[in-house]
């Protein structure tokens, strides 16, 4: 069947190399894998780059990664120029592992605002140097410094993260899983993943497809950058790597 694609990040967000066999080659030039260790563009956090290795030791270097017509299909995009591989051939998967471990980072670190900062969210978008999340918070009582102070905690206390599926039927019975106001998890899937931080998930769980690192201390030094005012109740809350600078 075309269309679905197993996807090992999910399992295993660790997995920076793995093989895949090329099962088609969509009309825009886009590779197409029976499995595969490259995130695609979803959930706020942008797709896996890197490159493929043929047999012969040749690369095909991939400039980007999304889902297809369906979440299940995961489509590859080469650089224009790339040779195309045949349909059939096993390639090794190389993830641009040190940009990707920045993302695992970072989306662990918007996980932990949205702890420090239990309020909706809006919107959110996770990247290689800065990540933003919006929050519905009509009162900005918060300050960056006691925020930053608050997220650091939980990086020192080094928490371990860990997902767990449950049914849809829990979720509905946990509706307050659900901290994001306006993006509600895939329904129809059966399942949902959940990210839990804390043993027994006692710090948070959220339902995310995203990618994760294991332990709150891998997330390293961040910092709050920016709180900005978007609109009447909305802030916009600006994560960075690095210690606060001084004022
Ligand atoms: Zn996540």
């Amino acid at each position: 069947m075309m269309g679905v694609t197993e996807a090992l990040f999910r399992e295993d967000a660790y997995l920076s190399t793995a093989e895949g066999k090329v099962t088609g080659i969509n009309d825009r030039g886009g590779i197409l894998l029976d499995r595969t260790n490259f995130y695609a563009t979803s959930g706020g956090q942008p797709g896996d780059t890197g490159f493929f290795e043929r047999s012969d030791g040749t690369k095909i270097a991939v400039a980007g990664t999304i889902t297809g017509e369906t979440k299940e299909e995961i489509i590859h995009l080469p650089l224009p120029d790339a040779v195309r591989p045949e349909i059939g051939e096993t390639l090794v998967l190389h993830v641009d592992w040190a940009r990707r471990y920045k993302l695992m980072r970072m989306h662990t670190a918007c996980h932990l605002l949205s702890v420090v900062c239990p309020y909706p969210i809006t919107g959110a978008a996770v990247g290689e140097d800065e990540s933003r999340v919006d929050f519905d918070l009509p009162d900005a009582g918060v300050t960056k410094e006691g925020v930053t102070a608050d997220m650091m905690a939980l990086v020192a206390a080094n928490h371990p993260i860990f997902t767990r599926w449950i049914t849809e039927d829990e979720l509905a019975a946990n509706p307050n899983l659900v901290k994001s106001k306006n993006v509600r998890p895939p329904a129809g899937a059966g399942r949902i993943r959940l990210v839990c931080i804390g043993e027994d998930a006692s710090v948070d769980s959220q339902p995310c497809g995203g990618t994760h690192v294991s332990e709150t201390q891998e997330v390293g030094e961040i910092h709050i950058g920016k709180i900005e005012k978007k609109g009447r109740e909305n802030r916009r809350f600006r994560i960075r790597f690095g210690a606060l600078p001084p004022v």
